[in-house]
């Protein structure tokens, strides 16, 4: 398989981290962004096995023009988007009523408005091209919901939309779009639940555990093999049967 050039958002911890790891891995050239630098990154960065293969940009993509640069960034530096992985995301959790104006907005200006920006840079370029897949983290919750977390349920429902008019949209330009709803993974976002919690979803879940990054790593590289042209316009469920 050629070198892809992988573009993931919100790549400096958590499931953004995993992916990146395995595009890595894959030998692919991989571009992430976030607001603030990790030791993860730095040590990708350091890596001289894998110099020229690992971009970061700074960026807050709930900024229009910062995910406008990061993508241009990317195409300035090796010329086309291959894959796009919509990862980056942002949970507030509590009751809607007792939300501030500003938790509605981090949720939505992240999950919804930055992925549509990312989206509307990447997939301009992609049509030029006539080629491209795309991937959107999507969760779980968007179909079940979760108590206390409405306007992240809301804003995951919302990509799932988007998954579907994208997939109709691009498909004939030989652009594949789809989304992965994923289960519970134990990552930073997941400390708002308590141990508690975390243990009845386990009980619940028939693999009888929590997710990893890897699980949803495979699935990624599954949508995102260029051999897949006729997977599009779904949301794959990956939750280790919590919903099924
Ligand atoms: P996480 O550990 O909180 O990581 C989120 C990543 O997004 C970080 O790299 C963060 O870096 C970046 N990010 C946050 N705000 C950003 C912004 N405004 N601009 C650019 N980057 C930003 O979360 P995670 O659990 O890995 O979640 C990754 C994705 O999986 C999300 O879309 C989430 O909704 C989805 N998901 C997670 C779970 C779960 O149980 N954890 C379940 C289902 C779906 P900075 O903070 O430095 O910007």
């Amino acid at each position: 398989m050629s070198q892809r050039v992988v573009v993931i958002t919100g790549g400096s911890r958590g499931l953004g981290a995993g992916l990146v790891a395995s595009y890595l891995e894959s030998g692919d050239l991989v571009a992430t962004c976030s607001r603030s630098i990790t030791p993860e990154v730095e040590a990708w960065l350091a890596d001289p096995e894998l110099a020229g293969r690992v971009l970061f940009e700074p960026a807050d993509l709930a900024r229009r023009e910062d995910a406008d640069r990061f993508v241009k960034r990317v195409v300035e530096e090796w010329g086309r988007v291959d894959v796009l992985i919509n990862n980056a995301g942002v949970a507030r959790d509590g009751i809607l009523g007792m939300f501030s104006d500003d938790d509605i907005d981090t949720v939505i200006d992240l999950n919804i408005k930055g992925t549509l920006y990312v989206t509307r840079a990447v997939s301009r370029r992609m049509l030029a091209r006539r080629s491209g897949t795309i991937v959107n983290i999507s969760s779980v919750v968007g179909r079940s919901g979760y108590r206390g977390l409405a306007a992240y349920s809301a804003s995951k429902a919302a990509l799932d939309g988007m998954t579907r008019a994208l997939a109709r949209e691009l498909g004939s330009r030989g652009i594949t779009v789809n989304a992965i709803a994923s289960g519970y993974l134990r990552t930073e976002m997941s400390h708002g639940l308590d141990e508690e919690q975390l243990q009845q979803i386990v009980r619940r879940t028939p693999s009888g555990r929590l997710g990893e990054p890897d699980d949803i790593a495979r699935a990624c590289q599954f949508l995102t093999d260029p051999r897949n042209t006729y997977v599009t316009g779904t949301v794959m469920v990956v939750d280790g049967g919590l919903t099924g």
